[in-house]
């Protein structure tokens, strides 16, 4: 018999319900034991949709972070927040979302202000995690209350109850030392907290635990790898069964690692680990347990189960009752339910599985492993039905599209001249001073915007009436450019809901659902458009925006793109062809656009590329042959052009110490990055690299409602000017500006021009 388990579930409600909840208590409008009882709510409603599985999870719910979550049961609290009174879960919230002092208080000397703890994405997902603090002197004490309240909850309800929890490795590799010291030393006080809690469990009724540890899909060096010997040589002797889940990408050559720690069973992502398979069998102790994650837990398609049973019956045979079957890894990753959405179209949505619909399909593969193919055959042939319209309609396969593609010429990803030459003819035609002024794009998105925009999406107001909203905006934001006095004008991007959607939207072969939620931070969210088909552009989408701007100054008006690769790292892409693939269609339509805007007398044109450095594999061995084709795609994108036309790109962090070389290599006129946080440092990789073309180092921190003093930036570009040739510096903000308000912009801007006038006076 082939087990069924699950290894988490999203928590945050088909419709939202979590975030609601959340934001509503974080605003003073509800209680604490309302909040707490719509979490309850939800994991009731969750373990009743993962009914009939023979393991559910168990303390994959969180109310923010499931790291966070962990960092609690272990009793490792930033300092930050030990001592604070008050109820557990208010200082949780206060170490994911910190506080800021209240001024009287803070005028006081009181310390109640506490920093918000740092985030960062969960491997290669667009899920962010509280990042554990650690230092020489960290300690832990077990806090099993949170995964204790939660089982006897799960008892009580009739589920059979696996507790989840992240292994002690990968809580340690994930952490950061804010001291320089070792965090490989915490491992001896760590691992006693580990088994206090498995025998806690243990004697609770719990039988599996399953402790993920998915940093194994990464390299780690000899230290690390010793580290898992270490751990799990100590937790052996507790009185429960240990799966150690691992998921995100392949063992590899830690496969053997993997399969002889002193575990009772090991949990593999056969979709994307799917090679690590044939040699696990052999190294397998025959007394474990292998779970294979066959249904894809990171994308939205139907699971093809009549190839996934060819695969899986022979394996069955050789592992019969020591086979478990799962998704591939937490659905945390996917929205909840297909069932909500009323709007798609029906072809499309017959390809799609959420995360309840890929429980289904898991209930199917183990009827047909256990009790024969023949007691599910019209699932099956349901099944089979749906693959094959989407393998064959002819709105996935457009044969001019895949026609273009091949006429892909290496020319089109190069400019004319190179960067000294375009420069100079540039300078020549948009006249600007030293330290040219400019912003990333957007403007703020006021509360008209968005009741415009959602008004025209009902139908509630025409398009003309739209238009004419947008065009005040636009107009607006060009004036207030003017007063300020900047350099390069943007249109403010009024009219895009979304950086990506807003293409997507115009592009075929993308489409949207109404509730494909899924959790980023906290209570935020992002819908990420569907990419099904293969991508064209039916007709210019932003050249009437800019015209108009433009035809309102006589400054150069910058053109505002999206480039490919954001598009598709911030997308549910396709799986029946490579991304690079999907990337290169969105290369193509992108050109397209980038083509048209110069025809219409655009002069400088911004192509986003944000998400560029989160599309890096998880391991650096592949990160070459991926950082090729992104570099590929933006170049085909962006380099059609003529000398005369300036390409700027913009990327919202900074750290390019490991692919400045493929910035480099992208030759974009002007990139504009992320960089007031860091005092400047992190330009020394573009130092360093000498690097060749402009560079706008933001000087304003746009993420706080804090005003730059003038003084401060001037400083800012002081230190940027060590280390690039100020003749190749821009001043601008970090980034967009949609999330601030016009008083914020305003006086901020003020001083960025302020500061740019005064460096050009002399540094
Ligand atoms: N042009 C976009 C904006 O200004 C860029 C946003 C981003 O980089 N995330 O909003
Ligand atoms: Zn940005």
């Amino acid at each position: 018999m082939a087990i069924t388990h699950n290894l988490g579930f999203p928590r945050i409600g088909a419709k939202r319900e979590l975030k609601f909840a959340l934001e509503s208590y974080w605003k003073g409008e509800s209680t604490l034991d309302t909040l707490r009882a719509v979490g309850a709510e939800l994991r009731a409603r969750h373990w009743q949709d993962q009914a009939g599985l023979d393991l559910v999870p168990v303390g994959d719910f969180a109310f923010y972070d499931q790291m966070l979550d962990m960092s609690f049961t272990l009793g490792h609290l930033p300092e930050r927040v030990r001592g604070v009174t008050g109820d557990v879960l208010d200082t949780y919230f206060r170490v994911a979302r910190g506080r800021s002092a209240p001024a009287a208080e803070a005028q006081a000397g009181c310390t109640c202000g506490v920093a918000a703890g740092e985030m960062t994405k969960w491997f290669d997902t667009n899920y962010h995690y509280i990042v554990p603090e650690f230092t020489a002197a960290t300690e832990f004490e077990l806090d099993a209350s949170r995964l204790l309240e939660q089982l006897a909850e799960a008892q009580s309800q009739g589920v059979n109850a696996k507790p989840v929890i992240i292994g002690p490795v990968t809580y340690l590799a994930l952490g950061k030392s804010k001291d320089g010291s070792d965090r490989l030393a915490l491992l001896d006080r760590l691992l006693p907290v580990y088994a206090e809690l498995l025998n806690r469990l243990a004697a609770h009724g719990v039988q599996w635990v399953q402790i993920d540890e998915p940093i194994l899909v990464t390299e780690l060096d000899e230290a690390w790898r010793h580290a898992f010997e270490i751990a799990y040589h100590e937790l052996k002797t507790a009185p429960v069964k240990l799966l150690l889940a691992t998921y995100f990408g392949e063992l590899q050559d830690q496969g053997y690692l993997a399969a002889h720690l002193p575990v009772a069973g090991l949990h593999i992502d056969a979709v994307r680990g799917r090679d690590d398979l044939a040699p696990l069998l052999n190294l397998l102790p025959s007394t474990k347990i292998l779970s294979l994650g066959v249904i894809d837990g990171r994308n939205i398609w139907k699971t093809d189960l009549n190839a996934v049973l060819d695969w899986l019956e022979p394996i069955q045979d050789q592992l019969g009752e020591r086979l478990w079957i799962a998704p591939s890894c937490s659905l945390l990753h996917v929205p909840v339910d297909l069932d909500s959405e009323q709007t798609l179209d029906p072809e499309i949505r017959s390809w799609l599985a959420f995360a309840r619909q890929k429980l289904d399909e898991l209930r199917v593969l183990a009827r047909a492993l256990n009790q024969g193919r023949e007691t599910v055959r019209a699932e099956l042939d349901a099944n089979r039905a749906a693959i094959d319209s989407r393998r064959q309609s002819p709105r996935v396969n457009n044969p001019e599209v895949k026609a273009s593609l091949t006429r892909i010429d290496a020319r089109w990803g190069q400019r004319q001249s190179p960067y000294a030459e375009r420069a100079a003819k540039q300078a020549g035609l948009l006249n600007l001073p030293e330290f040219p002024t400019t912003t990333i794009g957007s403007f703020p998105q006021t509360g008209e915007i968005r009741q415009a925009r959602r008004q025209f999406k009902a139908g509630a107001i025409d398009e003309a009436t739209y238009v004419g909203i947008m065009r005040g905006e636009i107009a607006r934001c060009v004036r207030e450019q003017e007063a300020l006095g900047l350099d390069v004008l943007v249109h403010g991007e009024a009219e895009r809901n979304d950086m990506v959607e807003y293409f997507g939207e115009q592009l075929a072969g993308f489409t949207f659902s109404q509730f494909g939620w899924v959790q980023s931070y906290g209570s935020r969210c992002v819908k990420p458009p569907i990419l099904f088909g293969d991508v064209r552009r039916p007709k210019a989408m932003t050249v009437d925006w800019i015209t108009y701007a433009q035809s309102l100054t006589e400054k150069p008006m910058k053109g505002m793109l999206t480039g490919p690769v954001t598009i598709l790292n911030w997308s549910f892409v396709r799986d029946d062809q490579p991304r690079s693939v999907s990337c290169r269609q969105l290369a193509l339509a992108m050109r397209e656009e980038v083509l048209d805007l110069e025809r219409a007398g655009v002069r400088v044109i911004q192509i986003d590329e944000a998400a560029l450095r989160e599309g890096l594999p998880l391991r650096r061995s592949q990160w070459k042959g991926y950082l090729d084709w992104a570099v590929e795609c933006f170049r085909i994108t962006a380099n059609g052009v003529t000398d005369e036309t300036q390409i700027h790109t913009h990327m919202c962090y900074s750290e390019f110490n490991d692919i400045i070389a493929s910035i480099a290599e992208m030759d974009a006129d002007v990139i504009t990055i992320e960089t007031s946080r860091s005092d400047m440092e992190l330009l020394d990789a573009f130092d360093d690299f000498s690097y060749p073309n402009a560079i706008g180092p933001g000087v304003y921190d746009i993420h706080t409602p804090n005003i730059p003093s003038e003084a401060h930036m001037v400083e800012l570009m002081r230190k940027a000017a060590e280390r690039i040739p100020s003749q190749r510096l821009w001043v601008n903000p970090d980034c967009g500006l949609k999330t601030r308000q016009w008083n914020e912009v305003i006086p901020a801007l003020t001083n960025m021009v302020a500061a740019a006038k005064t460096l050009r006076t002399g540094l």
